[in-house]
């Protein structure tokens, strides 16, 4: 097993603690606590972060306030989508450095983080294009007795208080920014603690782009601080991404002044593969639905549902994919897997692994925590498939975020549609087949937000993504996305005749 290679310098990562960014600088936290987060690769400290509480929330609320109601609430369409652009560039120039420190924090391969490069280019192009296209309608009323004109405005909801989970901080960020400069509202994000570093780059970036003071603000800290900024009254929206469980208490900490909201939440999604299916792709989608991103991906497809005549040929070509996986130093251009984000994780997925044993399940592939040579300090799982496995088992019902996948045997597709939807959950789901048919009713019969047919885990910015049932309400992505960002005015006017 090749050693972990040190890390580079990162010239952002050089001089003290990082800082909070409110009101287009960097401040530290009010109270001047820091916290620690760390490498998992080698659990070693990578950067002290202030620590930002209620107080600092407060601060930067009031700085997006000033904001929305500023110069910016004057800038035009035109101009927002400028800056967007101009956004747009400086990410794509800046990204070795964004993907190295997500590699760095998350533990994600390089190979992967660079990948994201992509997509924050083209989120924020198609937002930007949003920004000039987004506008009311004019109706003609019936009602008015007079001569008459209606229409509607689509104004900025106002102050956003934007929540996100670690599992993709670069890439969650922009998500989560994209809207709020498109439409003209203001933001205070708060990123996860495990993985806080590129979030506070892409603040420097936004200023740097011409994004007036007090537009974007970050406030790094722990969840106190997310709790401050849900409960928060100069707040008019939380769009949170996370857990089922934080999710509930947002949705109670937001009604004092009735905050719009909108929640990502967990996952157990189902992927069905029928026995007609084109085996290759198949197995490695099948597989990488579960093992991308160390399986820290809220849609990963961890139910695997296998049609009977193909089930033990299938599993073991999973299995034999999930060997042939390379686990290891996150900075290797050729590592397809890194470790789990943090200490916390590796207890939470390796108590998976035991639960899974001790109810009955056996692993194919993986199925204990990687404690060889170089790996022991850091927090690695193998790709782990379980097979022997019933639906009622908790590794078949709870949401794990970790390489953990369960196969399922079924036979015909009501049954599998039927099993699929009896989850709380309703996030993601697939279908792999070379029939039309089944393709369309698991596709239709899914109560889930999202459907792959024959590919797994594709975003698109055109595209809405967001849960049905526990996984959540209101989408990202897409026109639908915009909207949730819009209070919609409508205007009558008797006209004198
Ligand atoms: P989490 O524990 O729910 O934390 C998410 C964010 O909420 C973090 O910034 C966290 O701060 C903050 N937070 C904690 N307590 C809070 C409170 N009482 N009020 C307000 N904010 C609070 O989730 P996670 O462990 O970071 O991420 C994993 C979860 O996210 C999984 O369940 C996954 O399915 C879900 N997820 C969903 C999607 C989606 O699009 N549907 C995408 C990715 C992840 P701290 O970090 O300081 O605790
Ligand atoms: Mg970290």
């Amino acid at each position: 097993m090749q050693p972990i290679s040190t890390p580079p310098l990162v010239p952002f990562l050089s001089n003290g603690p990082k800082l909070l960014f409110i009101d287009g600088k960097p401040v530290p936290a009010r109270s001047g606590k820091t916290f620690q987060t760390i490498n998992p690769a080698t659990g070693k400290v990578l950067a002290e972060v202030a620590q930002g509480s209620a107080e600092d929330i407060d601060i930067a609320v009031k700085a997006a306030r000033r904001a929305f109601e500023g110069p910016w609430s004057r800038w035009r369409p035109a101009d927002r989508q400028q800056a967007m652009l101009r956004l747009a560039d400086l990410i794509e120039r800046n990204y070795d450095e964004l993907a190295l420190l997500d590699t760095l924090d998350l533990g994600a391969p390089i190979s992967r983080t660079t990948l994201g490069r992509k997509r924050a280019g083209a989120l924020l192009r198609y937002y930007g294009g949003l920004a000039t296209s987004t506008h009311g309608e004019t109706i003609d009323s019936s009602f008015m007795p007079h001569e008459s004109l209606t229409y509607t405005l689509k104004e900025p909801v106002g102050v956003v208080g934007a929540i996100n989970p670690w599992n993709g901080p670069i890439g969650m960020a922009i998500w989560k920014l994209c809207p709020v400069l498109a439409s003209g509202c203001t933001v205070v994000l708060k990123p996860a603690e495990q993985a806080p570093l590129s979030p506070l780059r892409l603040a420097q970036l936004c200023a740097e782009a011409g994004i007036p003071d007090g537009v974007v603000n970050v406030v790094t800290g722990l969840g106190d601080a997310g709790a401050a900024l849900a409960e928060h009254p100069g707040v008019d929206k939380v769009a949170f991404t996370g857990s089922t469980d934080v999710g509930r208490k947002i949705v109670r900490a937001s009604a004092g002044n009735l905050k719009r909201l909108s929640m990502e939440l967990g996952g157990k999604s189902a992927n069905v593969v029928f026995a007609d299916a084109n085996m290759d792709s198949a197995v490695a989608g099948a597989a990488m639905a579960v093992y991308m991103n160390s399986g820290q991906i809220c849609s990963a497809g961890t139910r695997m549902f296998v049609q009977r005549p193909i089930y033990d040929e299938f599993v073991e070509r999973v299995a034999a994919f999930a060997k042939s996986i390379r686990v290891g130093d996150p900075l290797d251009e050729a590592t397809q897997m890194g470790p789990v984000v943090s200490a916390e994780q590796l207890e939470r997925v390796c108590s998976y692994l035991e639960i899974g044993k001790a109810q009955g399940a056996r692993a194919l592939a993986g199925g204990a925590r990687l404690t060889e040579g170089a790996l022991a300090k850091g927090y690695f799982v193998p790709p782990t498939l379980f097979v022997d496995v019933r639906d009622d088992m908790r590794i078949a019902r709870e949401e794990i975020f970790g390489p953990v996948a369960a196969a399922l045997p079924f036979d015909t597709v009501e049954e599998v549609i039927a099993r699929g939807n009896d989850s709380e959950y309703g996030l993601g789901g697939g279908v792999w087949t070379r029939d039309l048919n089944n393709a369309h009713r698991v596709a239709k019969g899914l109560r889930t937000g999202t459907v792959w047919v024959n590919c797994y885990q594709v975003l698109d910015p055109a595209v809405p993504f967001g849960g049905y049932k526990m996984s959540g309400f209101g989408r990202e992505s897409g026109n639908e996305h915009m909207q949730e960002y819009f209070e919609t005015k409508a205007v009558m006017v008797k006209l004198d005749s």
